[in-house]
């Protein structure tokens, strides 16, 4: 069962289309997913394990390093076995450019600071443009050109985007224009800033991402700050998360923000949880914690909640397709806020994935068909109206405490 994508508010930049591999990108392609093998390139087991793992993940293009002969001939091995396309990372050596061409990439990934003789330049994208395979102008705020540093004073926008600018300018020179480009900065304000001026100045699709973001969970709020602000203004084509972190986490982050956004396709379960409070019946944290474990390697569509009571957890996570709320020691489940069954405490995990996995196959209309709903709500009422007596407003006994801090003051 697929839920329908919500239309996003916020128009995308219209851009051209260019293809890596079997991947569109760019113009009304849905917004792709990258990220990066962290393997040597010339271990072609170890990197295809990856590989698989990241496409599994949710990631559609997948960048590995060509720094070295052994890893342009790992390459020639890994492209023909890999599930999705291989773009490779060319930094210093132009010739490992032309060694991964020759490997069969699907794409190249450039960057101008590192590679600056235009001979060497055109020569690379000369090879490209025989072959049909398309290059990342790839800035980065950390390996500028020293000269467009000085000129400009220091790293700023400005110079990333002339950067950029001069590199397009050599690859026109000999007719190739299959180009995106990425102008990548770790600071997250720069970044943002220098997309906004390159989205100005071209039409080529672009890629995003805050460069070396760091480990989580930090790394994964700036880069989602710095991403998620462009996308919300219609930039961006593709988008990868650079975290020092194993890169599955990378192509999960990437998918869950464009799921989240509404820019692609749900096809994994969305979690919400309640923030929890003096009214929870059980460790909502904990509950939390075990459901997205069970449900971390299922590929389904759902919006799934965790509820700490069942006062108000039901009423709050209405939306939800299928959700739980503690009570009374029984965890109350519902489905699109309608409760169907009560189970032990200690099920509510199993119950959730066991009805998560009807709802998939049955969809939502059979589930609430699938017992005698009145029997559940029976049961939530009473657990319900027993909490609310128990605990009424005050569900953090703050009278309770009251009395107990003035018999300590007056004591
Ligand atoms: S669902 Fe219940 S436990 Fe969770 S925050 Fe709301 S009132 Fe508190």
């Amino acid at each position: 069962m697929t839920q329908p994508v919500p239309t996003p508010h916020y128009p995308r930049r219209s851009t051209r289309q260019i293809h890596v591999g079997k991947v569109a990108v760019g113009g009304d392609a849905p917004i792709s997913v990258q990220s990066m093998t962290i393997t040597k390139t010339a271990d072609v087991e170890g990197t295809l394990q990856q590989i698989y793992a990241l496409a599994a993940a949710g990631c559609d293009i997948v960048r590995c390093t060509c720094n070295e002969i052994e890893a342009a001939e790992g390459l020639a091995q890994i492209v023909p076995r890999s599930p999705i396309p291989i773009i490779a990372d060319i930094h210093h050596q132009y010739k490992m450019a032309l060694a991964a061409l020759e490997a069969g990439v699907h794409g190249l990934r450039l960057n101008p600071g590192n590679i600056r003789k235009p001979d060497h330049i055109k020569a690379v994208a000369s090879e490209a443009r025989e072959r049909g395979v398309p290059i990342r102008i790839g800035v980065n705020g950390g390996s500028l050109d020293p000269a467009l540093y000085e000129k400009h004073g220091g790293l700023t926008a400005d110079a990333m985007v002339e950067s950029a600018q001069m590199e397009m300018r050599y690859f026109e020179e000999v007719g190739f224009d299959l180009i995106k480009i990425s102008v990548k900065a770790s600071n997250v304000p720069l970044m943002v800033e220098a997309y906004r001026k390159l989205s100005a100045v071209t039409d080529h699709p672009l890629h995003l991402g805050v460069t070396e973001a760091g480990p989580l969970p930090g790394g994964l709020l700036k880069a989602t700050a710095g991403i998620a602000t462009l996308l919300l203004e219609g930039i961006g084509d593709t988008i990868r998360y650079s975290l020092t972190a194993d890169p599955v986490e990378e192509a999960r982050a990437g998918r869950q923000l464009l799921e989240s956004l509404g820019l692609r396709e749900r096809k994994n379960v969305d979690l919400i949880a309640c923030p929890s409070c003096g009214r929870a019946e059980i460790d909502v944290i904990e509950v939390a914690k075990r459901a997205q474990d069970a449900f971390a390697d299922k590929q389904l569509p759902l919006q799934i909640a965790v509820m700490g009571c069942v006062v108000n957890g039901p009423g709050e996570a209405r939306e939800a397709d299928l959700g739980i709320a503690a009570g009374n020691k029984r965890g109350h489940l519902f489905v699109k806020g309608r409760n169907v069954a009560v189970v032990p405490e200690s099920e509510m995990v199993d119950a959730l994935v066991d009805w998560a996995n009807y709802i998939h196959e049955h969809g939502v209309d059979a589930a609430l068909q699938r017992v005698d709903t009145t029997i559940a709500e029976r049961e939530a009422a009473r657990d319900r109206s027993a909490l609310l007596d128990e605990q009424g407003a005050d569900a953090n006994r703050s009278s309770e405490k009251i009395v107990e801090i003035r018999k300590t003051v007056d004591g």
